[in-house]
């Protein structure tokens, strides 16, 4: 399985490649939040492919007009899903840095949203063997790609997911790259390979 992930950032070239055939190969669209919803439905619409996506906080809160949520694509927040035998589970928001923000929590808000994937997760240990094989996200966990100012700080409830759960992939976005991409947008921890989607990378995924 071959997938697109996009965050953060609507790169004007990507609407040439994709008219192009560029990504004709891919199965899978993740959008891993900050991005407008129209940029997510040109991909879907373009490309004809399925697209899972959770909000960062810099979207609207959820919702069902047509402002909250990207046409033809599935909301993943707090939900756990299984598409083409892979199974996906996806946790929005940031961190939380202002008493107003949509879509942030502080680490005790996240920690109980992630709680709230357990059950499920268990769930899919007893069926599939594993419990997870992708995790979206818009923030990074806490200590990993993220930063010391206070919107950028990673979510512990995310490390301790990754733990629980096992994924073989967590995509997030959020934290941005200001040191002409010197800095690590891929990591290891524990069994999981961590990646900083921003503003987008295509992901060869092979079967175990
Ligand atoms: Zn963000």
């Amino acid at each position: 399985m071959k997938i697109l992930a996009v965050s953060d950032q609507a790169v004007e070239r990507i609407y040439a490649l994709a008219s192009n055939g560029h990504f004709n190969d891919i199965d899978l669209i993740l959008g891993c939040g900050d991005l407008p919803y129209t940029y997510l439905e040109y991909l879907t619409t373009v490309l004809k492919k399925p697209l899972m996506y959770v909000p960062g906080n810099h979207d609207p809160a959820y919702g069902n007009d047509s402002r909250s949520r990207a046409e033809g694509g599935e909301n993943l927040d707090v939900r756990i899903i299984r598409r083409r035998g892979i199974l996906f589970a996806g946790l929005g928001g940031s961190v939380r840095y202002h008493p107003d923000g949509v879509n942030q929590y502080t680490q005790m808000e996240m920690h109980m949203r992630a709680m709230k994937l357990l059950p499920a997760l268990l769930l899919n240990k007893v069926r599939y063997g594993r419990s997870l094989d992708i995790l979206i996200t818009h923030s990074p966990p806490f200590g990993i790609h993220d930063d010391d100012t206070q919107a950028h700080q990673g979510l512990r409830a995310l490390n301790w997911l990754i733990k629980i759960a096992k994924p073989r992939y967590h995509f997030h976005g959020h934290t941005h790259f200001y040191k002409n991409n010197l800095e690590q947008c891929e990591t290891v921890f524990g069994q999981t390979t961590v990646m900083n989607i921003y503003p987008y990378k295509t992901i060869e995924m092979k079967n175990e």
